[in-house]
């Protein structure tokens, strides 16, 4: 990584002036990085400040360190937002094919998933590699294991840090949001905005696992580790993914999804056997002497049909039960109710929920209407990405719009 001008900071300092630059970022995240890399390549002077001591870390770890960075299909229906229009200048000028031929550029490998999901084939690294190498020919400099501890506003903005005072005409705050805070997660972004008088919406934990209240725990307990495949619903959401029980709940692709749009008030609904016309097949054995879990065991694991089955049906032959028992099993399995008693809050959740309100800003730059040469970027606003990609592709694309503009 490129060492920031220690010659001008030192002399700087000797003379007791901060370090003037045209471009401040806060965060070497995701967004700070594409948006540092775009204002470098216009010949602004950018400096990156950042707590952690490395770049990108969130990067690192995203899709199990195998970067899901993107996707085929990216629209503004894959965000949550207040304003479901907002993100849509920023990815129409950030499109996936544009990330790709960067890491066509430089030779790096990735490889479509199911769902249209783009992973790096090298693994994460190889995109934090990439975008620090982008960031050195850009001429952008690095300020790491710094600390911030003012922001003030004149004619431009000064940062007074551990590491010496900085000046700039532009200051973009790329902080992220809450989730992950062992990786460094802050709520810096969100306590500027209240100090500049923005509005910041509701934050919640999303993309998270859910937990069990005691009466569904006890039941599927011994469970942990058992998946499904299931359609698992709330109100105008639903999504047919992996089901996994863990030891204090639920998780897995169906349920982090369904978890950015549970908002505690009511139950989530689980289709056990989406596709599967059980109606019928219950009917069609009921003359069977085979049991109940054999016939459903064809269909999901046995350990799940047993603890299932215990709280919901007597299990007997199938030939025992009445056209009407049938009738209400079908509907119990194709809606199993759950009402979580919590999400797995902000420790476990991939992203935060809500942010600092797009009205305060442009969907063109992400520069706030409020207080000009003021952007923000990536997780820290109102935009929240389905799983899938889709949260790294938003950093990329606010922080390229944002690099246009900074
Ligand atoms: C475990 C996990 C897996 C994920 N997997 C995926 C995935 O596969 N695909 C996907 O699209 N998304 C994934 N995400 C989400 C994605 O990583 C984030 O949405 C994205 O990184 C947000 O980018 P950002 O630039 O807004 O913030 P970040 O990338 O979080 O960067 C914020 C930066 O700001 C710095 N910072 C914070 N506070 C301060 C402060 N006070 N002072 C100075 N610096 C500060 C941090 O150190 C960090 O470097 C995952 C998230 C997690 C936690």
């Amino acid at each position: 990584m490129q060492p920031l001008d220690l010659h001008r900071s030192r002399s700087a300092a000797a003379r007791g002036m901060p370090m003037k630059t045209d471009v401040i970022i806060i965060g070497a995240g995701a967004s700070g990085l594409m948006c540092a890399i775009g204002a470098g390549r216009r010949g602004r002077s950018v400096l990156v400040v950042d707590h952690a001591a490395d770049a990108g870390r969130k990067i690192l770890v995203s899709g199990g360190g195998r970067c899901n960075f993107s996707n085929r299909e990216v629209g503004s229906g894959n965000y949550l937002s207040n304003n479901p229009h907002f993100a849509k200048s920023a990815l129409s000028r950030f499109t996936p094919e544009d990330f790709l031929s960067m890491l066509r550029s430089r030779k790096i490998g990735y490889r479509e998933e199911e769902g249209g999901r783009y992973f790096c084939s090298g693994g994460s690294r190889e995109i934090v590699g990439m975008l620090r190498e982008e960031c050195a020919a850009a001429g952008v400099v690095f300020r790491m294991n710094c600390r911030v501890l003012s922001v003030d506003r004149g004619t431009g903005f000064r940062l007074e840090t551990d590491k010496g005072a900085f000046d700039s005409q532009s200051l973009v705050i790329a902080t992220g949001g809450l989730s992950y805070p062992q990786l460094g997660a802050s709520n810096f972004g969100y306590a500027i905005a209240k100090r500049f008088g923005i509005k910041v919406t509701p934050l919640r934990p999303a993309l998270t696992p859910l937990r069990f209240g005691p009466e569904d725990a006890a039941p599927f307990a011994s469970l942990a580790g058992v998946s499904l495949d299931a359609s698992v619903s709330y109100e105008k959401a639903a999504f047919k993914d992996k089901v996994l029980f863990t030891h204090t709940g639920l998780s897995g692709p169906a349920i982090l999804q369904i978890s950015s749009y549970w908002d505690r008030k009511g139950s989530i609904a689980v289709d056990l056997l989406p596709g599967v016309d059980i109606s019928g097949i219950l009917m069609e054995n009921r003359r069977s002497k085979a049991l109940l879990t054999t016939l459903l065991e064809r269909f999901l694991p046995g350990r799940f049909v047993k603890a299932w089955c215990g709280l919901h049906i007597p299990v007997q032959p199938l030939n025992r039960y009445t056209e009407k028992e049938f009738a209400a099993l079908a509907g119990k399995l194709h809606s199993w109710r759950i009402r979580p008693a919590d999400t797995g809050g902000f420790d476990k959740a991939e992203v935060t929920l809500g942010g600092v309100d797009t009205e305060e800003l442009s969907s063109r730059s992400m520069e706030s209407g409020r207080i000009p040469g003021l952007y923000f970027l990536g997780e820290v606003m109102d935009v929240t990405g389905q799983l899938g990609g889709y949260n790294l592709h938003w950093a990329w694309a606010s922080g390229h719009a944002a690099g246009e503009c900074a």
